[in-house]
């Protein structure tokens, strides 16, 4: 059976279109959101609408609850903050209560789901190294847990040797970026998964960027937000 992870949309409605379309041709069985559907991008709502009218299972991300005010923008970057309160000004009651109820994480198929670490999924630290990963493997017994959050898709093993995902040892894959690559790569990224093979695949999907960048310009939104999608930085 195979399942897509997506995550970190980040209000993009382009990338996020081009890739539930990729998905639906490849039959996915289920898709999950590790969360951060908003913040940064220009289609907060749009994207949140179209998250809720598929029933993705999905969890809260740092920017989803910085949008409910659940979390302070006070360590956000000068551009990550003016992302959230634009937001904030702009998003429905309605979208506002889904982002507020979503989960720090989903135990299914023997995965665990969570949008930054298995540990202490709600302080969204942030896995960027091997060194980073380390002690997030004592805190999930599954052999698998699934991230987001840095934006750059990567897999850490128990081990810090294993490449191929077997069910003997533990792993934590990051599933990369929807709406805002940061890998040097502006292709919109997801995982696909299959269940009983455990085969893991990283999927890049093209988009119309240039339609996002003028929606972001128009907006007002910092011209950073809109240039970083050119490079996927
Ligand atoms: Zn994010």
């Amino acid at each position: 059976m195979k399942i897509a992870v997506i995550s970190d949309i980040h209000g993009n409605l382009e990338a996020l279109n081009a890739v539930l379309s990729k998905i639906d041709a490849l039959n996915a069985y289920m898709i999950y959101c590790l969360g951060d559907i908003v913040g940064y991008g220009p289609n907060p709502n749009e994207c949140v609408e179209l998250i809720r009218s598929r029933n993705i299972p999905t969890i809260a991300g740092n920017h989803d609850k910085a949008v409910t005010g659940e979390l302070s923008i006070e360590s956000f970057s000068q551009v990550a903050r003016v992302g959230v309160l634009w937001t904030q000004s702009v998003i429905t009651a309605e979208n506002k209560k889904f982002l507020n109820d979503l989960p720090y994480s989903i135990q299914e198929h023997n995965i665990l789901f969570v949008h930054s670490s298995p540990d202490y999924p709600e302080e969204f630290r942030y896995l960027l190294s091997p060194e980073d990963a380390r002690e997030s493997f004592d805190y999930f017994s599954n052999p698998l847990t699934f991230v987001g959050h840095t934006h750059r898709p990567v897999v850490f093993c128990e081990d810090n040797r294993t490449i191929e995902i077997s069910l003997d040892k533990k792993f934590i894959v990051n599933v990369g970026s929807v709406g805002q690559p940061r890998d040097g790569n502006w292709k919109a990224c997801f995982v696909l998964f299959d269940t009983e093979q455990y085969k893991l695949e990283y999927i890049r999907v093209e988009y119309d960027v240039e339609v996002v960048r003028k929606k972001i310009e128009t907006i007002g939104l910092p011209q950073k937000l809109a240039d970083r999608l050119l490079v996927g930085m």
